[in-house]
């Protein structure tokens, strides 16, 4: 839970975090994930944890409005 500014609300709010799995370019099935995950590994650790972030979108819904915002962090590890 964090508090922060809600554009809907126009104040700050309690925030609630959402993580949802974005579909993966590699397709959907478990196998196309694991050679995904091990093109990232081989690769070396670095692009590994990028290609796990970028599986992920995070947002963050209002709980007074349920407005929900894209709070993807990705771009700092870079
Ligand atoms: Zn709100």
């Amino acid at each position: 839970m964090a508090r922060q500014f809600c554009q809907q609300c126009e104040k700050v709010t309690e925030h609630k975090e959402i993580v949802k799995q974005k579909p993966s370019k590699y397709g959907s099935s478990k196998m196309e994930q694991f050679k995904a995950f091990l093109e990232g590994f081989f690769g070396g650790t670095a692009s590994a944890v990028g290609a796990s972030l970028d599986l992920v979108d995070r947002y963050v819904e209002c709980e007074k409005c349920q407005l929900r915002t894209l709070e993807n962090h990705g771009e700092e590890f870079q």
